[in-house]
């Protein structure tokens, strides 16, 4: 399976990190070894003093397919899940300045975590499902659906022309405004609407 990742697809989170609106999606992946596994602690790892949280919406692919219309894009996915994007910022910064791919900041073992999912039936309209990311109990980031510069089935469509989707691949939708640095002996809670979907604990 594999992990694509949607960057600066809300605009207050492009604007908080100095970058342009992107005119089409930024991709990246994410490889599977990301996947921090249930009930484990996240590590900081020792090559970054920066390591940020960004808190997002995950699309699960239910069906194979490639060059998927939009129209057609919501047969593709049954649950709507939430995660966190972890990124070496620093890291990451020093790589963009050089024009260098960001995978070493971004696909780092346990930086992907990957919480509940829920049936999109359960959600209602997907164009309006709130999220939130809380810091020691301090809600640190909120985010709406509905604010994504390109929504779920524009995402698969243009996802899949590069990418053939297969069963079980995540997509990362971006996260909204309000990233920062995590410290060891935080802890996050993440939220869709009230129902908590992880818990990660920091070392
Ligand atoms: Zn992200």
């Amino acid at each position: 399976m594999k992990i694509i990742c949607v960057g600066r697809n809300y605009k207050k989170h492009a604007e908080e990190l100095n970058n342009e609106i992107p005119k089409e999606p930024v991709l990246f992946i994410k490889s599977d070894n990301s996947i921090l596994q249930k009930r484990n602690p996240f590590f900081i790892p020792e090559f970054s003093n920066d390591v940020h949280f960004e808190v997002e919406l995950i699309v699960k692919i239910n069906k194979s397919g490639k060059h998927i219309s939009e129209k057609f894009a919501h047969r593709y996915y049954d649950e709507i899940g939430l995660g966190i994007d972890f990124t070496a910022r620093d890291l990451q910064n020093e790589l963009k300045k050089k024009g260098l791919p960001w995978e070493k900041s971004k696909s780092f073992d346990g930086s992907c975590v990957v919480g509940k999912f829920i049936n999109k039936d359960e959600l209602g309209d997907l164009k309006n499902i709130t999220f939130s990311l809380h810091k020691n109990e301090v809600r640190v980031q909120e985010g709406n659906s509905g604010h994504m510069l390109c929504d779920i089935d524009a995402l698969i469509a243009y996802i899949s022309k590069y990418f053939t989707l297969k069963i079980g691949d995540l997509i990362f939708t971006g996260t909204p405004e309000g990233v920062g640095k995590v410290e060891n002996g935080d802890q996050l809670k993440g939220y869709i609407q009230d129902d908590l979907c992880f818990k990660v604990n920091i070392k």
